[in-house]
C-alpha cells in the first residue's frame, strides 16, 4: 500500500514508519523541515524514493497546508496522521488547538479534494480524549465508547488540560467531517494512553526528548531523585505495539470506521523506578527511594480500569510487559547520551 504519513519526525511515527517498511509499505512522510527530511533519509540509504520519500509541511495549522503534500504517483491509498504538538509549555491553548485541529481537519479536506485514491485515514488521537479526569476513578472502566468532556473554557486552565482539549477537538472534528462530507475513504482512530519504549527518532540530545519518555530520563539521570514524578495516567502502551497498530489500522478493512483504544496495562512512575532500579545497577543511587517514590505511587484512592477488548480482538495486537518498554527505552537512552 501507497502511504502518507504525517509528522514523521516525531516518537511515535518514527516507529510507524519502520514497521511500514518493514511491512513492505511504500511511504512518503511529511516533517517540516529539509534537515529534517534527509535525516529521514539518510537512515534508509537502501532504500530508493519509490519505497521513502519526504514532503515538507511547515505548519499544519495554516490552511491548505497538507493539499501539495496529499499528492503523489503512484497515488496514495492511505494516510496516517500522527502529527499534533504534545507538549505542556504551551503559554496559550491555540499554541495546541490551531495545529490539532486545523491539521486534522486540514489533512481531511486535502484528501477529499485532492487524493481520491485513499480508502482510509488513520488518525493519532490519545486517551487524553476519552479520560474524564473530573470523574472518580474507581471502578470505572474506560474504552472507546467514553468522551473526555473538557469544554473551551477549561483548555485554557492550564497546559495539561490544552493538551486534553487539543486532542478532544481535533479528533471530534474528524468523526464529524466524516459524518457530514461522507467521504470516499473512512477513519479510523487510535486512543493511546501514555507511549513509552525505546527513542529511534533523532534526538539531539536529553534535554530535547519527546515528553513520554522525560520521566524515564529524569529518574535516571536523578533529576526526580528528591520526588518521583506523579504518573498522572495510569495506562500505558509500547511505542513498538502501537506502531503495529498504526500499521494493521490501514491493513485491515475491519478496523474502519472505529476507535481503538490500545493500552498494554497499569502502571505507575514507581514501578518504572523499581525495574530501573533492578535492571540497571549503577543508577539506584540516583533514583527516589522510601517517601520519595510514593510520590509516584497509585492513589490510595484507587484507580481506574480499561478496556482494550476491541484492540485485540480487531487489530491481535500483543501489549509487551512494562519491563521490555522501560528497559529498552533506557538503552536508547543511554545510546543518545553515553556518558550520562
Ligand atoms: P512528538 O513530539 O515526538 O511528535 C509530534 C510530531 O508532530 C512531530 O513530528 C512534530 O514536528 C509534529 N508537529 C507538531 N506541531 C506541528 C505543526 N504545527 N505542523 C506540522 N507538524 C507538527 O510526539 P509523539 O510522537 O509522542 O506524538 C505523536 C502523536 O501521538 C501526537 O498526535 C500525540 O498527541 C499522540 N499521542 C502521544 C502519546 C505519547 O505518550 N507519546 C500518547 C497519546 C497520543 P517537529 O518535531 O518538527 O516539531
Amino acid at each position: 500500500t501507497r502511504v502518507l504519513l504525517t509528522g514523521g519526525s516525531g516518537f511515535i511515527a518514527t516507529h510507524v514508519l519502520e514497521t511500514l517498511l518493514a511491512r513492505g509499505h511504500s511511504v512518503v512522510t511529511t516533517v517540516r523541515s529539509q534537515q529534517k527530511a534527509q535525516a529521514i533519509l539518510d537512515a534508509h540509504p537502501e532504500l530508493s524514493k519509490d519505497q521513502l520519500d519526504c514532503a515538507i509541511v511547515e505548519d499544519m495549522a495554516k490552511a491548505d497546508a497538507f493539499d501539495n503534500a496529499v499528492i503523489s504517483e503512484p497515488p496514495f491509498e492511505a494516510v496516517i496522521h500522527t502529527a499534533s504538538p504534545y507538549h505542556f509549555h504551551a503559554k496559550d491553548a491555540k499554541e495546541l488547538l490551531n495545529p490539532a485541529i486545523i491539521g486534522t481537519t486540514g489533512i481531511l479536506k486535502s484528501v477529499q479534494k485532492h487524493a481520491p485514491s485513499v480508502k482510509r485515514v488513520v488518525v493519532t488521537s490519545s486517551f487524553a480524549a476519552i479520560n474524564n479526569v473530573y470523574a472518580k476513578a474507581k471502578g470505572k472502566v474506560y474504552s472507546e465508547a467514553d468522551w473526555c468532556p473538557i469544554t473551551e473554557a477549561q483548555a485554557n486552565d492550564n497546559p495539561a488540560n490544552a493538551y486534553r482539549a487539543s486532542k478532544t477537538f481535533a479528533e471530534r472534528a474528524a468523526w464529524d467531517f466524516v459524518k457530514e462530507e461522507n467521504p470516499t475513504f473512512d477513519l479510523t482512530v487510535i486512543n493511546p494512553p501514555l507511549v513509552l519504549g525505546p527513542v529511534a527518532h533523532n534526538v539531539a540530545s536529553l534535554s530535547a526528548l519527546n515528553t513520554s519518555n522525560e520521566r524515564i530520563r529524569d529518574l535516571i539521570t536523578g533529576a526526580a531523585k528528591d520526588r518521583c514524578p506523579p504518573t498522572g495516567n495510569y495506562l500505558y502502551v509500547d511505542v513498538r505495539d502501537l506502531a503495529l497498530v498504526h500499521v494493521l489500522a490501514i491493513e485491515k478493512p475491519e478496523a474502519g470506521g472505529k476507535r481503538f483504544f490500545t493500552v498494554s496495562s497499569h502502571f505507575s512512575n514507581k514501578e518504572i523506578a523499581e525495574i530501573i532500579g533492578q535492571e540497571f545497577p549503577q543508577f539506584k543511587e540516583r533514583l527516589p527511594s522510601g517517601e520519595a517514590l510514593t510520590w509516584g505511587d497509585y492513589p490510595v484512592a484507587g484507580v481506574y480500569g480499561f478496556d482494550n477488548s476491541r484492540a485485540r480482538e480487531i487489530l491481535g495486537v500483543p501489549f509487551r510487559p512494562l519491563k521490555e518498554s522501560v528497559v529498552d527505552a533506557v538503552h536508547s537512552l543511554l545510546s543518545v547520551e553515553p556518558q550520562i
